[in-house]
């Protein structure tokens, strides 16, 4: 058995700040990652990073643009520590190396992003994860006799007893060997979980590991029927064209060329937040004035070649090769696809969850800041600002901790056992196939706008699929690199947060935010102000509720 003082699991932006702080604060640190840390899907990020700073824009606004971007759903005593760390998280990026995108004056360049008060969104041209994650890797990198990295590991369980974490169970994928590694503190960090739904912005690997592990360990899941879904994602295959297009003035428009935002955000049209926007190109696409195929168009042509070869270079290269068209002539078609889950392990602002030792951080975790709906630009801010916080609060607890976790073999085996099962049978379900039927479930049944009847329907179908997984099979028997066998946990692991999602929409007779019920219009404070807790069970999870913070912000209606 190995043993560390601190197992960060995922090294995307939150798990790197997290490694980060536990190392300066003089821990014995590992970080565990399925993925090279530089693949993590933080990469990926495009549009930019939130940060009020300059003389014109204030804390104060992005506090309040993120309050009522979150339909009164954040907490805002989390969102108020967050927003006045924002400028002091980006120049500490700055100096770790982070190459941002610059005004003529020398001083950060800014673009205007949706839901936004002011134009706050810092950025490295389209690429600004990418930016953000080689600078934090390099910064760690000078730590690295520090800290001991296990890369293409694969988290399998999060390991609890008397009510206290004893550290994980992972299997290294180039051997297949299953080993248990002790900890006191634990921090997940194990990002997006957006495979759950057929058309996505997230990459493959995101299938939500860390959060169902944290559930299987008895840490309660909060508000994960808050499912953000992007407008502008290219139709077929879901990439993601930034909120910066229309940040840079890119404009919607339908098949009668209206510029059809006058109608649902008549004061800031295209730059509306996500789920209004989404919401728009659904309606215009079922109502008949979408484009044949049912898609929108995002056109830039009018910003002309050099600002959009210059800002938008991935999106010239995306439209291009993806999409067979050049945004500098030809309109982009665009529609909503999942891009990120508001909900995730619940923790509070030091990232500590329900479970003591245990810590989450990142797109995982659910302090919550976003609430109902998240505004672009605050996640990859999210990452680093409790990233940085579970880290220090990691590290504390395993400095303070007086008793020896261990991790038994009955725990590795607890693991493997199931495994083993599912490769010693002559038939069953193809994780492949149930993967397929999820995604189209979740898409059809708790999609951008929900229904009491559709919510059943993917309650039942959600559960039938996770019955037939009791009896999935892995053809593969090999140890070395097997795919189909991290395919099986994965599917697994989405299963277990599809039904969380299903559920919680189904209980939640209310629209805020990105949860919208067509058979409950209204966004209904007097019961639904609250936050929903779901706690695994054999019967499936049980929800509760939990008050949401306020320190100085009166809920009024959301209009843009
Ligand atoms: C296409 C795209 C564009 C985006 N653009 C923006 C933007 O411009 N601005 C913004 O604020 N937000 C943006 N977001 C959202 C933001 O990028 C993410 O929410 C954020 O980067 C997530 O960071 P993370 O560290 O939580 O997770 P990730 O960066 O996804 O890292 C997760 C880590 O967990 C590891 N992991 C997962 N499962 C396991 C397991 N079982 N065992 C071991 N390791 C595991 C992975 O290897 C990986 O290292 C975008 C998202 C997408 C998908």
């Amino acid at each position: 058995m190995r043993r560390h003082e601190v197992v960060v699991v995922g090294a995307g932006l939150a798990g790197q700040r997290a490694a980060l702080a536990a190392v300066e604060a003089g821990r014995d640190v590992a970080v565990v990652s399925k993925l090279h840390p530089l693949r993590s899907h933080s990469g990926a990020a495009q549009g930019g990073i939130n940060a009020a700073v300059g003389a014109e824009d204030s804390v104060d606004t992005h506090i309040y643009d993120t309050v009522k971007g979150s339909d009164y759903l954040g907490d805002q005593d989390a969102i108020e520590f967050f927003c006045r760390e924002a400028g002091p998280t980006v120049v500490e990026m700055e100096h770790f190396g982070t190459i941002f995108s610059r005004s003529p004056d020398g001083s950060l360049a800014r673009r205007p992003f949706g839901g936004a008060g002011f134009p706050r969104t810092i950025y490295a041209a389209d690429r600004t994860g990418l930016a953000l994650l080689q600078a934090i890797w390099e910064r760690l990198g000078t730590e690295s006799s520090r800290f001991t990295l296990y890369q293409e590991w694969d988290l399998t369980r999060v390991v609890v007893r008397d009510g206290a974490v004893q550290g994980i169970v992972a299997f290294d994928r180039a051997t297949g060997a299953f080993e248990g590694i002790a900890a006191p503190s634990v921090v997940l960090a194990t990002g997006p979980s957006g495979r759950i739904y057929a058309r996505t912005t997230n990459a493959h690997s995101c299938t939500g590991d860390g959060v169902a592990a944290a559930y299987e360990a008895g840490a309660l899941l909060k508000d994960m029927e808050f499912v953000q879904f992007h407008p502008t994602a290219l139709p077929d295959s879901g990439i993601l064209i930034t909120e910066g297009a229309r940040g840079e003035g890119g404009i919607l428009k339908n098949s009668l060329g209206e510029r059809f935002m006058a109608r649902y955000a008549p004061h800031v049209l295209d730059l509306a937040s996500r789920d209004v926007v989404s919401r728009a190109i659904a309606t215009e696409v079922a109502e008949g004035r979408g484009f044949p195929g049912g898609f929108a168009h995002l056109e830039l042509m009018h910003l002309g070649r050099e600002k959009i070869e210059s800002r938008l270079q991935e999106i010239c290269d995306f439209s291009r090769h993806f999409a067979g068209i050049d945004p500098v002539t030809e309109p982009i078609p665009v529609y909503p696809a999942q891009h990120y889950m508001m909900g995730g392990i619940g923790t509070n602002a030091t990232g500590a969850t329900s479970v003591r030792g245990l810590f989450a951080a990142g797109e995982a975790a659910c302090v919550s800041i976003h609430g109902a709906n998240r505004l672009g630009g605050n996640s990859l801010l999210e990452t680093l600002v409790f990233g940085k916080q579970a880290g220090i609060a990691a590290a504390e607890h395993a400095a303070r901790s007086s008793t020896r976790p261990e991790i038994a073999a009955a725990d590795v085996d607890a693991s493997q056992g199931p495994i083993r099962a599912m490769m010693a049978r002559k038939d069953g379900e193809d994780p492949a196939a149930l993967r397929a039927e999820m995604q189209a479930t979740m898409e059809r049944y708790v999609g951008i706008y929900r229904t009491e009847a559709d919510l059943l329907e993917g309650i039942r179908r959600v559960r039938a699929l996770r019955q037939r997984y009791e009896n999935v099979r892995i053809v593969d028997r090999s140890s070395v690199y097997n795919l189909n066998l991290t395919d099986a946990l994965e599917v697994g692991h989405m299963l277990e947060l599809a039904e969380v999602i299903v559920v919680g929409a189904y209980a939640r007779t209310e629209s805020r935010g990105a949860h919208s019920r067509t058979d409950y219009p209204k966004r209904d404070d007097a019961h639904w102000m609250k936050h929903t807790l779901a706690r695994r069970s054999d019967r499936g999870p049980e929800l509760s509720y939990s008050p949401v913070a306020y320190t100085r912000w009166e809920p009024k209606e959301r209009v843009y």
